[in-house]
């Protein structure tokens, strides 16, 4: 503030007079500046005050000036000086003059103190006037402290919050509450979408929750949060209800006005999106705002994109450890496991010197019906199998998948090897019910190998594979049953090994041959057929079996090659023995895998195969049969009786072989195009001394006649058995009796020479 001055203090009762005027007192305070001449232009001569016009008041104006100096100031004299002169003058008043010693005014002590009065005055409101702004400054500064240590509070917790790789919600929660407060907003909320587009997570902050459940229910796509998802942009809106884009709120909704919403979103996928509405004190948010918001949002999105990688990887890394120790299919520990758990049994059993047992189970048929019914189906059946074999065991066994229709069981703590029979009957009679697979009815069964710890071997490797020759034999005796481990078994093992890689190149290598055996007319002894039968001699293992060797080929398909062969080879000599004049009936053994084939796919190779050998040799359809089993016609009577009846078509015959074995009716085998019925010759060997064998036959030939079927009786060795079955009035006889299978040459022979009446 300036410093006060004589022009700041001048007394407002001046009065101008001339110095010839009498004085006229006026008030106490009244001062006269007396001038010459003219009180406006004139020479000032000097102040009167009202006491010295008191004092002599018969003098005029001149005589009150006259007797002293001139004491006069300036205008820009301090007040101090003018106090000064005051005191040492012992005057009352002072006159202020300018430069050119114009009269300006007049001071009295009253009007400086006045003065100095108004100045403190003035000074005292300015300073409160600075003591409030200073206030205020203040409480502003502390107030933008606190501001700031919330928006360092804020930072502090979204850097927490996007400095974690999985979001839990508490995390998120205080990720919008510390965005909501940063941004001023009165309400915000992260909506985090599921990979189909639905809300799957709402987190919000500034409202409650039953407006929360309102809002987060909100229809999808809708409105302007669905643009900020579906367009991958962000808004920001004064009033979003002027947008057209807006879809209005539903009832109930919080008004909001301002908005700001940017989507959460990382290489091109948008996990969900922020936003916040109403910001504090009605006002707009700020690209500022939104800067912020956005780059919140894109830290979200890093991490959610992190979450979900690690999320993915560890789905992979369960689903890769699942895969490395269960069977995808039927979910059963695989080899691996087994193994491990293997070895836990091992060493339990060592230190404990307990026994386990080892079963390897193989499915019967299912080959079969894998390659028939469809893959599907050979799976649905696999599953079944499974749960039927582990519905048998205890907690702490095994089951495991060795593959395809292997299974292997791990039987914990077994006393003795009663055991482990207990338990393999109960998986053979669980796997004999039939299965329903998807409407088809299916058999199968069983066979397994038991090998024992410590009995049959010391170490995993060879218990399993003692275990898969006893289940090779149990399937060499028949199928559908166990058997345990024996040294021998392991012999046969192997060699069905070896003479599997023999019979590969059998074909090739020209060891195969076919034998003939003749069938005899009961009655008259005559030679009505001759059955091609399979011989297979090997360098290495000699004349093999067919019992031997056809099951190989039929579990390795090269049955289907093999068979091929056997027909255009019978037929080619049918027809050398029809051109030598004497004409014969062959037959020709079938098996399932011929009827369908799997590798090939086609139905009816067999009906073009059959065709063939009949063209290329010429041979009249009428003089082939070809011989099934019941069990070939009743596993898929569908497509086999379509087989046969278009074989029956080019005029073959069809005759049953072995029948009596398998569970099939007459009258329902009827239905094929079958000419011939060959009896088993399980019934034969024991005809004569076997009263229920007698009356099987005895109504298997009744039954047969009345069909018009023909009736062959096989295996007949004796000569009570031909005489009986003669009596039974069975047609046709084949058996050691009348021949052995014999080569082509010595069939050639047989047929000129004939047997006659007798053999
Ligand atoms: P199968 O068709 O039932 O043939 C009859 C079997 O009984 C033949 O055995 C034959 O040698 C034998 N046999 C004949 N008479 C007597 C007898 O009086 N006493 C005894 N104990 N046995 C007698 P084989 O030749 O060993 O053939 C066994 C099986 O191999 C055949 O049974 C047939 O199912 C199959 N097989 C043979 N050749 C072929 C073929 O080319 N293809 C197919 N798929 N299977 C064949
Ligand atoms: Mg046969
Ligand atoms: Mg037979």
């Amino acid at each position: 503030m300036r410093k006060l001055t004589a022009i700041d203090c001048l007394w407002s009762d001046v009065v101008r007079v001339l110095e010839e005027d009498r004085p006229e007192t006026r008030s106490a305070r009244t001062v006269f500046a007396v001038f010459v001449e003219s009180v406006e232009t004139g020479a000032f001569c000097g102040l009167a005050t009202a006491d010295d016009i008191n004092r002599h008041s018969d003098w005029i104006f001149a005589d009150l000036v006259e007797h002293r100096p001139l004491v006069s100031i300036i205008p820009n004299t301090g007040v101090r000086l003018v106090l000064k002169l005051f005191e040492r003058e012992g005057l009352d008043a002072l006159p202020v003059l300018g430069e050119t010693g114009a009269f300006i005014g007049a001071v009295t002590r009253l009007s400086v103190l006045q003065a100095m009065l108004r100045h403190e005055r003035s000074l005292l409101l300015e300073t409160r006037r600075l003591n409030r702004l200073l206030n205020d400054e203040h409480k502003q500064v502390v107030s933008w402290s606190e501001r700031l240590s919330n928006l360092h509070q804020a930072s502090r917790t979204l850097l927490g919050v996007l400095a974690h790789t999985s979001l839990e919600t508490d995390l998120l929660q205080a990720g919008i509450d510390a965005l909501c407060k940063l941004l001023g907003a009165r309400y915000g909320a992260i909506g985090l979408l599921a990979q189909n587009g639905t809300l799957k997570d709402f987190i919000y902050s500034g409202i409650g929750p039953e407006t929360a459940e309102k809002i987060g229910r909100l229809p999808l796509g809708r409105g302007l949060l669905g643009v900020v998802v579906h367009e991958n942009t962000s808004l920001r809106l004064d009033d979003m209800s002027k947008d057209p884009r807006s879809a209005g709120f539903p009832p109930h909704h919080p008004p909001m006005k301002s908005l700001l919403a940017v989507p959460v979103s990382h290489g091109g996928r948008v996990y969900g999106r922020i936003y916040l509405c109403n910001k504090e004190n009605s006002e707009p948010f700020t690209p500022n705002d939104e800067i912020l918001a956005k780059s919140f949002a894109h830290s979200l999105s890093l991490v959610l994109d992190n979450a979900r990688e690690m999320e993915e990887i560890n789905r992979a890394r369960q689903s890769l450890t699942y895969m490395a120790h269960f069977d995808a299919l039927t979910d059963l520990p695989n080899r691996t496991l087994l193994e491990d758990r293997s070895r836990q049994a091992l060493t339990h059993a060592r230190r404990h010197s307990l026994r386990f047992a080892i079963l390897f189970i193989d499915l019967d048929n299912f080959k079969a019906i894998n390659d028939t019914l469809s893959h599907q189906v050979g799976d649905l059946l696999l599953k079944q199998a499974a749960g039927a074999i582990s519905a048998c065991l205890r907690e702490d066994d095994t089951v495991a998948r060795q593959g395809g229709d292997e299974f292997i069981v791990l039987l914990r703590s077994i006393v003795n090897s009663r055991d482990a029979a207990l338990v393999s009957q109960k998986i053979l009679t669980a796997l004999e019910r039939p299965f329903d697979l998807n409407g088809h009815e299916v058999f199968i069964g069983a066979s397994i190998g038991i090998s024992i710890f410590p009995d049959n071997a010391d170490d995993m490797g060879t218990l399993l594979a003692n275990a898969d020759a006893a289940m090779y034999h149990a399937k060499r005796v028949g199928k559908n049953n166990y058997q345990f481990f024996t040294d021998e078994m392991n012999y046969a093992a192997r060699r069905a090994q070896k003479l599997e890689k023999h019979l590969r190149q059998a074909l090739n290598l020209h060891e195969l041959d076919i034998y003939y055996q003749a069938q005899v007319q009961a009655e008259s002894g005559k030679i009505i057929g001759m059955e091609a039968l399979l011989r297979w001699h090997n360098d290495e293992f000699g004349q093999v079996s067919p019992a031997d060797f056809i099951p190989l080929a039929e579990e390795t398909g090269l049955i289907v090659s093999i068979g091929e062969w056997v027909l255009h080879e019978a037929c080619a000599q049918a027809k050398r023995w029809e051109q030598a004049g004497t004409p014969i009936r062959v037959s020709v053994n079938l098996s399932a895998r011929q009827f369908q084939d799997p590798q090939r796919h086609n139905h009816y190779q067999l009906v073009d195969t059959v065709k063939s050998a009949l063209d290329s040799s010429g041979l009249p359809p009428d003089m082939l049969e070809l011989e099934i089993t019941e069990s070939i016609m009743m596993q898929h009577v569908d497509i086999t009786m379509t087989i046969m009846n278009r074989l029956k078509s080019l005029g073959v015959r069809f005759s049953v072989d072995d029948f009596g074995t398998g569970y099939s009716s007459l009258s329902y085998l009827k239905r094929f195009p079958i000419d011939t019925l060959k009896i088993d010759k399980s019934f034969i060997g024991d005809i004569v001394s076997d009263p229920s064998d007698t009356a099987i036959v005895a109504a298997i030939a009744v039954m047969a006649q009345q069909l018009k079927l023909e009736v062959v009786a096989e295996g007949v060795e004796t000569n009570e058995q031909f005489d009986f079955l003669r009596n039974l009035r069975c047609d046709t006889i084949q058996g050691y009796f009348f021949s052995k299978p014999i080569p082509a040459e010595e069939a050639s022979l047989l047929l000129n020479k004939g047997f006659g009446n007798s053999p």
